[in-house]
């Protein structure tokens, strides 16, 4: 991944609160989550962009090649795809959508490291 591909704004800037991905606002509005997108469905859906990533968010991790890289395997992001993390996000899913993760039997697991 490019680095000129990371918005110079860095304010609209949001992570997922999923997988922890981070992209701009617009980034999420139009092509929504690179990971998530299949149960989140947050293109052109402002509000489901608002509820589902957060911009309070700490660390960036920028992964090129997420299966060899021990920082993925740590951070548990090493199936995702390439882009770039944040370390901590902030912020709680909506209920609704932690069920609809469970019925898919995809683990939720807070990416918030702050209240440990
Ligand atoms: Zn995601």
């Amino acid at each position: 991944m490019a680095f000129e591909a990371i918005p110079k704004d860095l304010r609209a800037l949001r992570a997922c609160l999923v997988c922890s991905m981070i992209k701009s606002f617009d980034q999420f509005e139009t092509d929504g989550c690179d990971n998530c997108e299949d149960f989140l469905r947050m293109k052109n859906n402002r509000e489901q962009v608002y509820d589902c990533t957060s911009n309070n968010f700490d660390g960036m991790i920028a992964v090129m090649s997420p299966d060899d890289s021990w920082v993925c395997k740590w951070q548990r992001i090493s199936r995702f795809t390439k882009g770039i993390y944040a370390i901590s996000v902030s912020g709680r899913l909506p209920n609704s959508i932690i069920r609809e993760m469970k019925n898919r039997g995809i683990p939720y697991r807070p990416r918030d490291t702050s209240q440990r």
